[in-house]
């Protein structure tokens, strides 16, 4: 499958190499600190905020390195990322910053960003980007499925819900290893066990997997196994954790906090941008609010507004927003009439015997049969549900 970074045509050609499961080139430039995000405050110079320069896709590595020398000789620190289609940041330009990228034939747009996250912002990628998880596709037409149980508990229950959320439409599968539990009695996970039994899963059902990490020496090790890496909500604002996340290629879920506002959340993504990741996508899992008849508050005006404010895909986790079977279904439908790419849905074959979240797990035919009704709706909407590995024509 092509990549669906190079199908936006979004990466120049000093980007972090888009094929293969190496870890990702070493970046040009020197990438923007977490202290150099900048502020929409007005400068000195009567500039706001940094500039942003969205460089032509048909500049070469050594073309852009060329104008970072340029602007580095005029005292400008400037750094180039492959994010959209490519763009170089300046964060406290000058006149003379302005008057070099301006006069630029090589530069396609220059943004004076007013927001304290630069490479999340919609405007450095309108047509949105996408990103995929092996095979699967998030953003763009294509809503994605991922669906399994909350915890990889065991060989015989894996293998079992992995091949019926196959069945059942689902494009990527599901399961924590490294469980960060409320409570320090509760099941915590098979650790790496959990991750050799998702691989096995995926050898049997052809699905990828994602899976959450709450370290970040965890990393590192697991990039060799895992599609995607989760961070959970309890993590949104480990930084150590994004910038590990940052360094590596595989596809990052970044789960809301749920007390973080929009901001934090985007700023949370920006780290990993920031480190030289691009592949991230936003979920939205409900927040905390006064209300005790579901678990968190799902909210999917936010989730609507994240879709506006940045260009990554944001899918939505109906189960931990609601904590009821019952409601995760007509969630999943609003999530994809409000425009959200996709969902992360937790299943599980005997929900009564689960050793995590088993009061919110759908069973897997309530999964098939809500799968069914988001593929009659998604054509109304202008999206597209592809059959997962498990339906593929052979
Ligand atoms: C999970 O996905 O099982 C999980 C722990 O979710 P969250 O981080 O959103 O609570
Ligand atoms: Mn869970």
């Amino acid at each position: 499958m092509d990549d669906p970074q190079s199908q936006n045509g979004t990466l120049s050609p000093f980007a972090i190499p888009v094929a293969g499961a190496g870890r990702r080139a070493p970046a040009e430039g020197q990438p923007l600190g977490p202290g150099a995000l900048g502020t929409a405050e007005p400068r000195a110079s009567g500039h706001r905020g940094p500039l942003l320069a969205l460089i032509s896709p048909s500049l070469s590595e050594r073309e852009v390195r060329m104008r970072l020398e340029q602007l580095r000789a005029r005292d400008l620190a400037a750094s180039a990322y492959a994010v959209g289609q490519g763009l170089i940041v300046v964060p406290e330009p000058t006149p003379a910053a302005f008057e070099l990228l301006g006069a630029d034939p090589g530069v396609e747009r220059l943004i004076h960003a007013d927001t304290p996250y630069l490479l999340a912002r919609r405007d450095v990628c309108p047509a949105g980007s996408r990103v995929a998880i092996g095979g699967a596709v998030f953003g763009g037409e294509a809503f994605g499925l991922i669906a399994g149980p909350c915890a990889v508990e065991g060989r015989a229950e894996l293998l079992a819900v992995a091949t019926a959320v196959a069945a059942g439409g689902a494009q990527v599968l599901r399961g924590g290893a490294f469980k960060p539990r409320t409570s320090p009695y509760a099941f915590q996970g098979l650790g790496e066990h959990g991750i050799d039994l998702l691989v096995e899963a995926r050898a049997l059902t052809g699905l990828p997997f994602v899976s959450e990490v709450v370290d970040p020496a965890q990393v590192e090790p697991l990039h060799a196994r895992v599609d995607a890496y989760q961070v959970g909500a309890r993590n949104m604002q480990n930084y150590e954790l994004l910038k590990a996340l940052g360094e590596v290629d595989r596809p990052v879920l970044l789960k809301r906090g749920p007390s973080a506002t929009l901001e934090e959340w985007i700023l949370a993504a920006e780290y990993v941008l920031a480190g030289g990741n691009p592949r991230v996508i936003l979920c939205e899992r409900g927040i905390r609010t006064f209300n005790r008849d579901t678990r968190f508050t799902l909210d999917l005006a936010t989730m609507a507004l994240a879709k506006r404010a940045t260009h990554l895909p944001v899918i939505v986790d109906p189960s931990h927003a609601t904590g009821r079977p019952e409601l995760i279904a007509p969630m999943a439908l609003a999530a994809l009439a409000a425009g959200a790419d996709g969902l992360i849905v937790e299943v599980h074959a005997h929900p009564e015997a689960a050793l995590s979240d088993g009061s919110q797990a759908l069973l897997p035919a309530d999964f098939a049969a809500m799968v069914e009704r988001l593929r009659g709706l998604a054509p109304q909407l202008g999206r597209r549900i592809e059959p997962g590995p498990a339906r593929r024509e052979p």
